[in-house]
């Protein structure tokens, strides 16, 4: 037995409290207080698949692992299964363990060059391939980035977002060049793109790009710092997009059939540049055009984006975004080495073209800025308890 009295070694690092935080606490402290984005960090981080997403991107636990009949309990979270709030990108110190995991350090909330994360550069970006820029949003930087990572075999599979005539956005998987530019471009409603992932691993694939809003990036940086290393470390680079809300499903039919007339197939291509812009089939309209004020669109914004606080994607290897004086091309946040790496290949092979934007485009940086400053604010629950109590970022760990 220990001596009580023997002092610890100054070397020795402080023991690691043990995470017994199992689904009764992601339930009380995610999802119950409506602070849950759908992800899909917990169902892919499940090993017993009794986690599954609903119609609106809320998890829930299958009947069969209820335990005495509840819901919110699970059988195997009662035997000491902890692996669904390890991998809850909302759950207790997220931010700043994710910092941790990418940078080595937590950001600094005092810092206003931090507002969006930490970050090694802001690029501007666009594919040189014209087919590539014509489908993407703005510069086609994540298509390019995506065909030219699976080109070279740095990774096997991505996981995208689909979208159907009407205007459904799917999660799905893309393999080819092909498949990538069927998923280029930008819908506003939630597509929960690592839902895909089982999909993958079934199909063979090792290395995996995820693309996806900052609720989505934040997944596997905390995944691999609370050890569920298997799905962490599955993702080989990770997409952020900027993003400071997404529509539920009703706002197509709520709002754009209700109040404008426009069916579904009526638009082509939607884009918020200040407001919601469409453009629409040939014949609806005299300018095939529509601007929509976003104030008209606020009433539709999902539950989970009105207390999320990261616009920037801030643990993305690079987060993009449209934001700025050029439509053609993607605001890059370059985050990690890795991130810098695939974007000096990709220019050394003339496949981008590049500029700086604190240079090119300073409007752009102080919008970055002032739109995740505004995000912050929405964060609504203390770091301690998880509650809706204060106005508590989740920039600092307890100390
Ligand atoms: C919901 C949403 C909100 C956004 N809000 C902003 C914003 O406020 N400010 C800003 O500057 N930028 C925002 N963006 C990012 C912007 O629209 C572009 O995605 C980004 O600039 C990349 O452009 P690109 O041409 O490089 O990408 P592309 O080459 O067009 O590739 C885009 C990728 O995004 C995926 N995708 C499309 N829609 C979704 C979706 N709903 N969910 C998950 N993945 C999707 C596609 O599958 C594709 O792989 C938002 C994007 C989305 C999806
Ligand atoms: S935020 Fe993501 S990981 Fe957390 S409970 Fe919701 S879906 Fe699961
Ligand atoms: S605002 Fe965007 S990043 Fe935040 S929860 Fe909503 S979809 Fe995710």
């Amino acid at each position: 037995m220990n001596n009580p009295t023997t002092p610890t070694p100054p070397s020795a690092a402080p023991k690691k409290e043990r995470w017994k935080a199992n689904w009764s606490q992601l339930w009380e402290e995610v999802v119950d207080t409506e602070i849950c984005t759908g992800c899909s960090g917990c169902i892919v981080a499940c090993p017993k698949n009794v986690l599954t997403l609903d119609d609106g991107w809320h998890p829930a636990l299958h009947r069969d692992a209820w335990h005495e009949s509840d819901p919110s309990t699970c059988t195997h979270g009662e035997r000491g299964c902890t692996l669904c709030t390890r991998a809850c990108p909302r759950f207790r110190a997220w931010e700043p363990q994710a910092d941790i995991h990418l940078h080595g350090r937590q950001r600094n909330p005092d810092a206003p060059e931090e507002v969006a994360g930490i970050y090694k550069s802001l690029l501007l970006l666009n594919a040189t391939d014209p087919n590539i820029t014509r489908q993407g949003q703005d510069g086609g930087f994540v298509s390019a980035l995506l065909i030219y990572c699976l080109e070279r075999g740095y990774i096997d599979a991505a996981l995208v977002s689909y979208v159907d005539d009407e205007w459904n956005a799917r999660p799905g998987v893309a393999w080819t060049r092909d498949d990538v530019l069927r998923a280029a471009g930008s819908r506003y409603t939630y597509s929960s793109n690592l839902a895909a992932y089982a999909e993958a691993i079934e199909e063979g694939a090792e290395k995996i790009a995820l693309v996806g809003m900052g609720c989505q990036s934040s997944v596997a940086p905390i995944m691999m710092e609370r050890g569920v290393r298997k799905a962490g470390k599955r993702i080989a680079l990770n997409i952020g997009l900027l993003c400071s809300k997404t529509f539920s499903e009703d706002f197509l039919d709520g709002l754009l059939l209700d109040r404008y007339g426009l069916e579904r197939r009526d638009i082509t291509r939607m884009d918020i540049k200040g407001v919601l812009q469409l453009q629409l089939r040939e014949g609806i309209n005299e300018e095939n055009y529509l601007e929509v004020p976003l104030k008209e669109c606020h009433a539709f914004t999902r539950l989970g984006c009105t207390t999320c606080p990261d616009f920037s994607a801030e643990h993305a290897d690079i987060s993009v975004g449209g934001i700025g004086g050029f439509d053609n091309r993607s605001l890059a946040v370059v985050r990690t080495d890795y991130g810098a790496q695939l974007i000096d290949e990709m220019v050394r092979a003339e496949l981008l073209e590049m500029a700086d934007a604190f240079a090119d485009d300073p409007k752009a940086v102080k919008l970055l800025n002032i739109l995740s400053k505004g995000s912050r604010k929405r964060w609504p629950v203390s770091v301690e308890s998880g509650r809706p109590e204060e106005h508590a970022a989740p920039g600092l760990l307890p100390s």
